[in-house]
């Protein structure tokens, strides 16, 4: 089962959801179904060609595409 990572574009918060099929994610905080779908991490930042341009912390959310939290070893 796909875990994406939402973003808010009501309240601006980042979220992850378990999606069900064709299931539409609703924001947790504000219940809004506005919200944009956001790649993984690491497929997303790893394969753009133009090197890293975005780093993400230990301190962030976990990466859904591999086992490490700190999406350093999937490159
Ligand atoms: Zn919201």
């Amino acid at each position: 089962m796909p875990i994406y990572e939402y973003h808010c574009d009501k309240c601006d918060k980042n979220f992850e959801y378990l999606v069900f099929g064709k299931d539409q994610p609703a924001c947790p905080v504000c219940n809004t179904k506005e919200v944009s779908r956001l790649m993984s991490a690491c497929g997303f930042v790893s394969k753009g060609g133009s090197g890293q341009t975005t780093k993400r912390t230990a301190a962030d959310s976990s990466c859904s595409g591999c086992s490490s939290h700190s999406c350093a070893s999937c490159h």
